[in-house]
């Protein structure tokens, strides 16, 4: 038996809906099999702003430092005081995006497999903008040797684990920033040589975009820095037919938080519409991150069955609204604990 602390942020909009629904199917899996789990539940965002005038109070930074790892809901105004400051926190460098096309859900191609690694520390995230004079504006892009070396290792090791095309393409813009891209695509270069069994290829922004549209299916994993990982991910997220499907990780060396790829969308909270998938679909991301950092086979299991169950829905049909289907976030959510146990 392994027992895992896992810290869980609600979130706003339809943040408590999604969250109470991977409280649901982790606590399934808790009852049923010998991977458990202690959920502690996490106050931060608007909710505890409101409440006790921080997005994210000592004490929940406190339940996250004391998890191995962290599930969060979408956050609504203050997500920046929330995932920002964790991923300081805890230097999250990688952020991962699957995209997969999934059964009966409209993709430019059904057999779309691929996941973005965005370098989630520097480029001109940093917020290093400076008016030269008033009419002019110098924005920093930082691009270190260090971080593009650890982001390209967490890629390459990325296609090893995927039993799929085994390829990486580093995705740049070297032949306009010579010094900054340049330093980042020669990196990228360094790290595939010791990976002779992975692809290696690399784009340019333009073109990687352009083909993400017309052969999606031609990608395994990208390897970027952080604006352009911010924008392809979200392509390919539509590629694969929306937000109510994409999961999304934030790994660093020691802790990684999961978290859907959409925001609160307060359009349709409270009113049991939400797709729970990509919370779900984070769920699964995580119990793989727990399983290969604590050899234990058996997590990943349940991680690939979480996936399996919902596939296993789309292909009869049985989908929220947001993917064209009938179901409230709750049927969907007790049809994927039916299908596991
Ligand atoms: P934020 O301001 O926090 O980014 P938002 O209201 O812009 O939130 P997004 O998460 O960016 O919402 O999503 C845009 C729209 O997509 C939402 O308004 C909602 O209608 C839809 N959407 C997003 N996620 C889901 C989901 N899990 N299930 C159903 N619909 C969703
Ligand atoms: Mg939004």
């Amino acid at each position: 038996m392994t027992r895992y602390v896992i810290s869980l942020i609600r979130g706003d909009g339809i943040g408590p809906e999604q969250t109470a629904a991977a409280k649901k199917i982790l606590e399934a899996i808790s009852d049923n099999t010998s991977t458990k789990f202690t959920i502690n539940e996490v106050e931060a965002g608007d909710a505890a702003l409101a409440k006790h005038g921080k997005a994210l109070p000592e004490f929940s930074v406190d339940t996250i430092k004391n998890s191995q790892a962290c599930l969060k809901g979408p956050v609504g105004e203050s997500a920046a005081d929330v995932i920002i400051v964790l991923r300081r926190m805890f230097d999250l460098y990688a952020n991962v995006r699957p995209a997969k096309s999934y059964p009966n859900i409209p993709a430019l191609s059904p057999k779309v497999d691929m996941v973005t690694v965005r370098e989630n520390t520097e480029d001109v995230y940093l917020g290093w903008e400076f008016n030269a004079d008033p009419g002019t504006v110098v924005a920093l892009r930082i691009t270190s040797e260090k971080a593009s070396r650890r982001i390209a290792e967490y890629a390459f090791k990325t296609a090893t684990m995927r039993d799929s095309k085994r390829k990486v393409v580093a995705v740049h813009k070297a032949n306009v920033m010579r010094k900054g891209d340049g330093l980042f695509a020669s990196v990228c270069r360094e790290v595939a040589k010791k990976y002779p069994r992975i692809q290696y290829s690399e784009l340019y922004v333009d073109a990687a975009s352009m083909n993400l549209i017309r052969n999606p299916e031609e990608f395994d994993v990208i390897v970027t820095t952080n604006l352009f990982g911010d924008i392809l991910s979200d392509e390919a997220a539509q590629v694969v037919g929306g937000l109510g499907m994409g999961p999304a990780a934030n790994i660093g060396e020691g802790f990684a938080l999961f978290e859907p790829v959409h925001g609160a969308a307060f359009d349709i909270a409270g009113k049991n519409a939400a797709n729970p998938s990509s919370i779900l679909l984070s769920a699964k991301m995580m119990l793989e991150w727990l399983a290969d950092r604590h050899k234990d086979r058996k997590a990943a299991e349940q991680g690939a069955r979480i996936e399996e169950a919902i596939v296993g829905l789309l292909k009869q049909d049985k989908k929220t609204k947001d993917i064209g289907g009938k179901l409230s976030t709750t049927e969907f959510t007790d049809l994927v604990a039916k299908e596991l146990f």
